[in-house]
């Protein structure tokens, strides 16, 4: 079942059209990423969603109900949970009170009413690893606990979706990957559907369910990660979701590589280019970027074609060097 379809969706701020005709489903207990560079409408179409803008076109559906037009809800009544990108946490209120904030005002003035025992505040503040830490100030706490708080405050009511605007963008990169699978394993505890917003390829490969990639205001492509990485639609995708070789066809067939598929332009992920160090070989090694897990190789091939190469860190290729290239036997995409 679909909790967020969206159906032709525009809408331009002035001359500026941020969202133009974008089509996304959303089902039930999916994560979705929305990836795409930054100024391509992500954060637009989050905002249609939660309802803190309506778009000029196109129609905005909430559990199988449309919430746009003539039949407008109100954010509060779209059941839709927000986390946004700087946490946006009352810096006077606890964590416990800027969680009971996420509750619809009836469960607030209830809470007063029996003077801060909302089990549904201990709950989520559990399941998000804070039951010790309600009666912090949000300076008192890190960033990867403040963002806890954040997500702790939108499943309070349950809601039917969670949306997510790029909720790393503020914390080291150091910390980055364990607090990705944190979020992750909450997110998966909460049984909640989820739309994050990022423009990471990295990040929302790793987390999502699906990814929806977005390109000027539209949705080009939505599949699962891998098929997004190996099987983009096109040259753009192929080169905004990861490294990309994109060669001629008869480019890729000089290299070894059989392309049963129509098309003029072969998709060869650099992993798959091999190299073996030889004093007569067709390629030289013109840069090289060691990455500590692995090295990225420039390659000159002697018709001037250049290529990328990953190879692990074990297999070291001095700079400069000549080298065979061998295509791996693996997924290979075309497009015209
Ligand atoms: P993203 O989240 O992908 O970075 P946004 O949705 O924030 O993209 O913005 C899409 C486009 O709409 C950009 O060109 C941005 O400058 C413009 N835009 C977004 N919000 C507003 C606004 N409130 N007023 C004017 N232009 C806006």
């Amino acid at each position: 079942m679909a909790t967020v379809q969206l159906e032709s969706v525009f809408k331009a701020y002035g001359r500026t059209s941020a969202v133009a005709g974008a089509h996304l489903t959303v089902l039930s207990g999916e994560f979705v990423a929305l990836l795409g560079p930054s100024g391509c409408g992500k954060s637009t179409l989050l905002r249609l969603i939660a309802g803190f803008e309506a778009p000029d076109a196109g129609e905005v559906r909430i559990g199988g109900h449309a919430v746009t037009g003539a039949s407008w809800v109100a954010p509060e009544d779209r059941r839709v949970g927000m986390v946004f990108q700087d946490y946006a946490l009352f810096p006077h209120l606890t964590v416990a009170e800027n969680v009971a904030f996420g509750l619809p005002a009836a469960a607030r003035r209830a809470r007063r009413r029996r003077r801060g025992a909302d089990p549904r505040i201990a709950d989520v503040l559990g399941l998000v690893g804070l039951a010790e830490l309600g009666a912090r100030f949000p300076h008192e706490l890190s960033g990867g606990q403040q963002q806890r708080v954040a997500l702790a405050r939108a499943l309070a009511p349950s809601p039917q979706i969670v949306l997510l605007d790029e909720p790393f963008s503020a914390i080291d990169p150091l910390q980055r990957s364990a607090m990705r699978e944190e979020l992750a394993r909450i997110l998966d505890l909460a049984g909640t559907t989820v739309l994050l917003v990022t423009h990471d390829q990295e990040e929302a490969l790793a987390l999502a369910d699906r990814v929806a990639l977005m390109r000027d205001g539209a949705i080009v492509q939505v599949d699962a990660p891998e098929r997004l990485y190996h099987e983009p639609v096109d040259r753009w995708s192929a080169e905004f979701v990861g490294t990309a070789n994109v060669l001629p066809r008869a480019h890729a067939a000089a290299l070894g590589v059989d392309v049963a598929a129509p098309g003029e332009q072969v998709l060869l992920r650099p992993e798959l280019v091999q190299l073996a160090c030889a004093p007569g070989g067709a390629g030289e090694v013109v840069c090289r970027e060691f990455r500590g897990h692995d090295v990225m190789y420039r390659v000159r091939l002697t018709d001037g074609t250049l290529l990328w190469s990953q190879r692990p860190s074990n297999e070291l290729v001095p700079l400069g060097s000549r080298v065979h290239v061998r295509v791996h036997p693996g997924p290979v995409s075309v497009f015209s």
